[in-house]
């Protein structure tokens, strides 16, 4: 047997005890025998079994994808310790049903975005995205160093949940539209796929927000029951097919600038894990965070190139007048959302707070810098 199965078959005290005796005396290692004591001897470490319930379908490109990629990390930073199973939407649960699966015990780990629980705490709605919010790397300064952490832990505590930001999309894009926008005029009587917040907003610039699950999408924009749709970036979008049923797509995308996804933990599940487990599956999901961010630059990157260059999209810029006015609405409707309820003041005063110096911080540096790159 080699050094390393034994440790495993042994259980790691009694595998480097009998280890120990085996390279003092230079047996053959074929002849090892564990020291027998049995008392003292700790039992094979216990795997521990979780199951992660996740609004996406079954490996969806680069959400339910970053799902698995945090279930393989917990596996590998654990040693195997916990083994994590991932269930796409409906396979256990419905997508919109994970809150309470993981809140009441059925799973211990949920994976999604937090706007999908403004039903059950509106403010939940400033951990994933609000319209001119904060962007992927403001999001994360703030959650890990600008108090917002501990507001999201507080308001899931009452949930019996642990959350965690568990991946980032990056600025989204403005959608699919086909017809031009010049003007806020011309998204009156506009009918678009857009939820949340964005589509308050562009109910009050004039438009009509339709709410359509992601496979109806396409086919309402083709057949004209809706005139846009917005729905993430390059990479998803192009899998979609959706510049096959509207000519211009629009950027930047101002109702979501840095969408963050999360992941969220049975509060009860977690506590009873040793404190160097619960380490680990902190700093995994803090990995998983980034690296989603990474991979959906990279593929929007190329996904991007590939509409243009291959598929003809024109690319265009709202106006800066549309949104300007997009903006003023947007802050009113944030604003009105937060008055609605005490804890949602509190994240909103926090996370506007974070913004504003944000924004001066980047203007000098992030925004300047990209500014004088595409000169
Ligand atoms: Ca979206």
């Amino acid at each position: 047997m080699k050094r390393r199965e034994i440790v495993k078959v042994l259980g790691l005290g009694a595998a480097a005890a009998g280890l120990a005796a085996c390279t003092e005396q230079k047996a053959p290692v074929a002849d090892c025998k564990p020291v027998e004591t049995p008392a003292a001897a700790p039992a094979k470490p216990e795997t521990i079994e979780w199951k992660m319930v996740t609004t996406w379908p079954k490996n969806f490109p680069g959400l339910g994808t970053g799902a698995n990629q945090l279930a393989e990390l917990i596996g590998q930073m654990s040693g195997g310790r916990i083994k994590v199973k991932v269930y796409g939407a409906k396979e256990l649960v419905g997508a919109l049903e994970i809150f309470d699966a993981v809140s009441r015990g059925t799973a211990e780990m949920g994976h999604g975005a937090a706007y999908y629980w403004k039903g059950k705490t509106r403010a939940a709605q400033f951990f994933a995205a609000v319209p001119f919010g904060l962007t992927a790397q403001e999001m994360n300064s703030w959650l890990y160093h600008g108090g917002g952490m501990e507001l999201w832990e507080e308001i899931y505590a009452e949930f019996g949940l642990v959350p965690g930001a568990a991946g980032n999309t990056g600025v989204q894009m403005g959608g699919w539209f086909n017809r031009e926008i010049n003007s806020v005029e011309d998204l009156k009587g506009l009918k678009m796929r857009i939820p949340g917040l964005g589509g308050e907003v562009l109910k009050r610039a004039g438009g009509t927000p339709v709410l359509l699950p992601g496979g109806e999408i396409f086919p309402s924009l083709q057949s004209g029951a809706i005139d846009a749709t917005e729905w993430v970036g390059p990479y998803n979008d192009l899998a979609f097919g959706l510049h096959k049923a509207a000519k211009y797509y629009y950027y930047p995308g101002w109702h979501e600038p840095g969408t963050t996804l999360e992941c969220f933990i049975n509060k009860e599940a977690f506590e009873k894990l040793p404190e160097d487990l619960q380490i680990i599956v902190r700093n995994a999901v803090r990995v998983a965070n980034q690296d989603m961010l990474a991979d959906f630059t990279a593929k929007n990157n190329r996904a991007l190139e590939q509409l243009v260059n291959e598929h003809g999209v024109e690319l265009r810029q709202f106006p800066d007048e549309v949104l300007s006015q997009l903006k003023a609405l947007s802050d009113e409707v944030v604003a009105e959302e937060a008055a609605k309820d005490p804890m949602t003041q509190k994240v909103f005063d926090s996370f506007v707070k974070f913004r504003d110096q944000a924004t001066k911080w980047h203007a000098v540096s992030e925004q300047a810098y990209l500014n004088a790159r595409s000169l």
